[in-house]
């Protein structure tokens, strides 16, 4: 089949789906490329908007980059439109030749232990989302306890701990919403204790973000000696890998500290495996109880069958995100991604009950790949999705309505309210004015509304 444009529909304007677009603008075909961007939300950048903190400005510099490709002006934007709900699969076979998901993943993967549900146990990524002005999360957030646990060993339950435990002044530079920084400087914290199943040479944290801990202003890291008992393993760990090296020498550092003097502390506790999150007679959240483990020989651990319990008035579960489900779209529910073979979605047979391409369908990003990996690694991802995406082009849909006015048709047929470029420009812009009103670079809008009224230029 002879082909002379692909007209593409890309669902995620998260950097997956952004670096996709820009991506194929770029490769070499031989056929015209138009391009549109659904999301979800009125504004793009996915996480980087909404999952990066606040106070880490460099990566959240990365949008400046996402933004050139945007403004280019070579890729429609339709912000404020959900697929599944606003769209359908069927109303892209219609008016797209091939469809790319990049939906990542926004919800918080589950931790299978007693006490997980009670009132005070919070999932990381709802924390984040509420910190990082997410529309769709509560305004308020329950920050009453004084004595908190974080159960994780990756960034994510350092970007937990280190927003709990930093005084709000010290963010006030940064973009976060009013909202948060009235909840954050009524917070009584005066302990956050992060819980690791396994020792300090196995953590997930990057260097950097650990380090980091260590320059919170009246803050101290309290790390335990018992935790640093070494095997083998974890010795040939420290001497083979630099990123095991540093992160070691950090927490060595911090065992020659001086402690005490500070009004909040930060305590790392390694080798202990959360194993229920207990009950203060009221349905609240009263302690966490956790396993001591052992190192088993191999870098991995082992339980040693004593248990120990701390009290604490909140827990924080930073064990993972996890993808969800698209309709109409095939999904792998033990790993929360949509099955692919190198970004080409895979369908089962139903008389076969083999896995077989579903034509014109691919992914890209964390719901390609798991939600696993930096930024940087969904533009890896999205060279080799575009790749098939072009290879592909005998097997592409065949749409009856290809035309892009048909598409703006459907949606105000609709009465979505949509935003494009123009829009999140004005957001932008509004959202910088209230931030050098304060002496901020931005300050971010929240409410979904006041978002799409400001993008529209409804707003009063
Ligand atoms: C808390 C946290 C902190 C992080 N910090 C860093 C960091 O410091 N440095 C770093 O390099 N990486 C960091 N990451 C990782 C980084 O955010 C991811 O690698 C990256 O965002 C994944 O990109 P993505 O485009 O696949 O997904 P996302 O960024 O999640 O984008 C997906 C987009 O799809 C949209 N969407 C979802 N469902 C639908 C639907 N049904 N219809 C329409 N649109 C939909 C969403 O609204 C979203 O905009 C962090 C991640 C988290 C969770």
């Amino acid at each position: 089949m002879t082909r002379n444009k692909l007209r593409l529909a890309i669902v995620g304007a998260g950097p997956a789906g952004i670096y996709a677009a820009d991506i194929l603008l770029k490769a070499e075909r031989n056929f015209d490329v138009s391009i549109d961007l659904f999301d979800h939300l009125p504004a793009p950048y996915g996480l980087v908007r909404y999952g990066v903190a606040p106070d880490h400005p460099r990566i959240k510099g990365i949008i400046t980059a996402l933004r050139e490709v945007l403004d280019r002006g070579d890729i429609r934007i339709f912000g404020n439109v959900k697929f599944g709900e606003d769209i359908t699969l069927e109303d892209l076979k219609k008016h797209y030749n091939a469809v790319i998901f990049a939906t990542g993943a926004v919800k918080d993967a589950s931790l299978n232990i007693p006490g997980a549900e009670l009132e005070g146990s919070f999932g990381a990524a709802e924390f984040v989302s509420w910190f990082d002005g997410h529309p769709d999360f509560p305004r308020t957030w329950p920050l009453d306890a004084k004595e908190v646990a974080v159960i994780g060993n990756g960034n994510v339950a350092l970007d937990v701990s280190r927003i709990l435990a930093k005084h709000v002044e010290d963010l006030m530079s940064t973009e976060i919403p009013a909202n948060v920084a009235a909840g954050l400087a009524a917070s009584p914290v005066t302990d956050v204790h992060v819980f690791g199943r396994r020792g300090p040479t196995s953590v997930k944290f990057t260097p950097l973000e650990l380090r980091e801990l260590g320059e919170l202003r009246d803050v101290d890291m309290i790390v335990y000696d018992e935790d640093f008992d070494y095997d083998d393993a974890a010795r040939a760990a420290v001497a083979g890998n630099k990123q095991v090296f540093v992160i070691d020498k950090v927490l060595n550092q911090w065992r020659q500290r001086e402690v005490g003097q500070a009004s909040r502390r930060l305590h790392l506790h390694f080798f202990a495996k959360p194993i229920e999150i207990v009950d203060d007679g009221t349905g609240k959240v009263g302690a966490i109880r956790w396993e001591r483990t052992a190192p088993d020989g191999e870098g991995g651990v082992v339980g040693t069958g004593e248990i120990r319990e701390l009290p604490v008035q909140a827990v924080y579960r930073a064990v993972g995100y996890f993808g969800s489900p698209l309709s109409g779209i095939p999904f792998d529910k033990k790993f929360g991604v949509i099955p692919n073979h190198e970004g080409q979605v895979l369908i089962r047979d139903k008389e076969s009950g083999e896995p077989r391409q579903m034509y014109g369908v691919y992914a890209t990003g964390w719901i390609k790949r798991g939600p696993v990996g930096l930024i940087g690694h969904t533009k890896s991802d999205a060279m080799e999705t575009i790749k098939h995406v072009i290879n592909d082009l005998g097997n592409w849909w065949t749409p009856e309505s290809p035309s892009e006015e048909s598409v703006v048709e459907m949606l105000e047929s609709r009465g979505i309210r949509w935003t494009d470029l123009d829009g999140w420009h004005r957001l932008d812009e509004h959202e910088q004015a209230l931030g050098s009103a304060e002496g901020r670079v931005r300050v971010k809008v929240v409410p979904r509304d006041e978002m799409v009224d400001i993008s529209r230029g409804d707003a009063a």
